[in-house]
């Protein structure tokens, strides 16, 4: 691998492309890969979720091709009012449309230049009927442990952690179902000086 840099993880590895515009993200297990890739699709485009370009292989490992959305938060940020609403209102979202996230951690919200934050990671994630583990769900811990510190159940809470980037996804603009999922993200502000770059 001529370009980018890598770092490695126990599941999964990051490839950055020399911009450090894309990331590959490669998982060492497909299964790890496809369930990331059926959870973003069942939830399809939201300014709090990153931006898909497609799946990919790079050195015999199957993977998934992101925006570099940001860098992932601190330990102290994390630990911010707007970043604690951030995570349960995307963890009361998640349930409502039956997906538990299982590893929502600083290490897997990452905060735009623009200040909104992003959602990432959710090769861990399962259908709620996939979720065995009734009160001990880390998910509705993690709502838990948030509820103690922050006021999350007043509304203007919900415009808190959410930045102007939102147009991102929106132009977007695909429904799921419609052309599968391939495409639109394939797609969508795909920049082909990029890709050069990044695979050879
Ligand atoms: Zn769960």
């Amino acid at each position: 691998m001529k370009s980018g840099t890598i770092e490695e993880g126990n599941r999964t590895f990051l490839c950055f492309e020399r911009e450090q515009q894309l990331i590959f993200k490669g998982y060492y297990d497909l299964r790890a890969r496809d369930n990331e890739w059926a959870m973003y699709s069942r939830l399809g485009p939201h300014k709090w979720l990153p931006v898909i370009y497609g799946k990919g292989e790079m050195g015999g490992d199957g993977g998934i091709f992101f925006k570099n959305e940001g860098e992932s938060l601190t330990l102290e940020e994390w630990q911010s009012e707007d970043v604690m609403a951030f995570a349960y209102h995307r963890l009361r979202d998640l349930h409502s449309w039956n997906i538990h996230h299982h590893d929502v951690s600083p290490q897997n919200i990452v905060r735009r230049r623009d200040g909104s934050l992003v959602l990432i990671d959710f090769e861990m994630a399962v259908d709620s009927s996939d979720c065995d583990l009734g009160e001990q769900c880390p998910d509705l811990e993690m709502m838990d442990w948030i509820k103690e510190r922050v006021p999350v159940s007043a509304s203007e809470l919900e415009s808190r952690g959410v930045g102007v980037g939102e147009g991102i996804s929106r132009a977007l603009g695909w429904g799921i179902g419609l052309v599968g999922v391939l495409l639109p993200y394939l797609f969508y502000s795909f920049s082909a000086a990029i890709m050069p770059t990044f695979l050879f």
